[in-house]
């Protein structure tokens, strides 16, 4: 069982520290992660008295069931006019006897500007909108002991299934079919959905970083680049493996090994204590040494939860200091355009004094 009670008693310490008194709360996963509700509509309104979530006709069934510690309202109108409607009610008056207005803070990058304005106009006098950016998401960095839980299963499944998936790939068939394959896969072990589209990318357009899989055909000589990630209770996987059809040329085979030792060099530098870019530096020297830097074009990982997005990043000017209990991915690649390309990816948990790898599935080279 999540422990809801304490996410929201992080929740409320950080309203503290931005002096708002109450939050509203529209992003879905923030939702979820913070009273257990799945479904797609909804607002969570949280003040230090009360939680409170207002869900629509449609899932007076599924909140019932779902929803820990916050009371459920069923709205009759949207759940934002609904939830303005409760504060109305609710607040003591403010701004009327007291010069304080009754400040509410918001999700800025979730709700939208003309939903924003509508929210404004329906608040009473003395209440005060105020923007806030990734509040929630800076608790839901670090995960909880459940958490790790769910994304262990989650990194497990997917392991089991890139096993039965590297046996599938042989030149001459569609990429899109080693895709429908997998995921099919996926959904009989019991995945809710795939953490985004799955990536095949096969010889030239292995130099693709994000070439979800395509009608193309496997080349009888070069690189596939497989990533993808399964959903199972919430919680997202995200793994990358590379693998060469046919024999590997020397340079196909030097890439590779200056990839791994990018990324084995980046999963080194982890620990409570270090930024992401400091995670992000020791993989690009390992590259630089090599003369590859300038093809490695994106950053080195991301926090992965809820969201297969999240905080903290791993990439340069990052300063965000990394903690026991971030999961996060550590994912180097090499793209050299009309070539190939080539990315490792696996999942670490942060520790103390340095970090667990996830993922178990071998990183040497697979030649099938
Ligand atoms: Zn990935
Ligand atoms: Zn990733």
């Amino acid at each position: 069982m999540m422990d809801y009670k304490a996410r929201q008693k992080k929740l409320l310490v950080s309203l503290g520290t931005h002096s708002l008194d109450a939050f509203l709360i529209t992003h879905l996963p923030n939702i979820r992660y913070l009273c257990g509700f799945t479904g797609s509509a909804g607002t969570l309104l949280l003040t230090g008295h009360s939680s409170i979530f207002f869900t629509d006709g449609r899932y007076t069934s599924q909140a019932a069931e779902e929803v820990a510690d916050a009371k459920v309202v069923i709205s009759h109108t949207q759940t934002l006019q609904c939830a303005a409607e409760w504060i109305a009610r609710n607040h003591k008056k403010p701004g009327l006897n007291s010069k304080k207005a009754f400040k509410l803070g918001f999700e800025a990058e979730h709700l939208s500007s003309a939903s924003t304005q509508r929210l404004r106009r329906m608040l009473p006098t003395g209440c005060r909108l105020q923007q806030t950016s990734m509040l929630v998401e800076r608790i839901r960095m670090v995960k909880d002991v459940e958490e790790l839980k769910q994304l262990r299963s989650a990194v497990l499944v997917g392991s089991s299934l890139f096993d039965i998936t590297v046996n599938r790939i042989r030149a001459g068939i569609k990429e899109t079919e080693v895709a429908a394959e997998l995921e099919y896969d996926a959904r009989n072990a019991g995945a809710e959905g795939m953490s985004f589209s799955t990536i095949v990318a096969s010889g030239k357009r292995s130099a693709l970083p994000h070439g979800v899989a395509s009608t193309a055909q496997i080349p009888s000589r070069g690189f596939v680049v497989c990533d993808f990630g399964v959903i199972l209770t919430g919680y997202c996987s995200d793994m990358t493996r590379t693998v060469h059809v046919g024999r590997p040329t020397k340079e196909a085979r030097h890439v590779y090994e200056a990839v791994l030792e990018a990324q084995m060099a980046a999963i080194a530098a982890v620990r409570s204590g270090v930024s992401g870019s400091d995670v992000d530096r020791a993989a690009r020297n390992v590259l630089k040494k090599r003369g590859l830097a300038a093809y490695f074009t994106h950053s080195t990982g991301h926090g992965v939860g809820l969201e297969i997005h999240e905080l903290p990043r791993i990439a340069a000017k990052q300063a965000e200091t990394l903690r026991a209990g971030m999961v996060i991915t550590i994912e180097p690649g090499v793209y050299i355009p009309g070539k190939f390309g080539v990315r490792i990816e696996d999942m670490v948990v942060v520790t103390e004094g340095g970090c667990e790898v996830l993922t178990p599935t071998s990183k040497e080279l697979m030649i099938l």
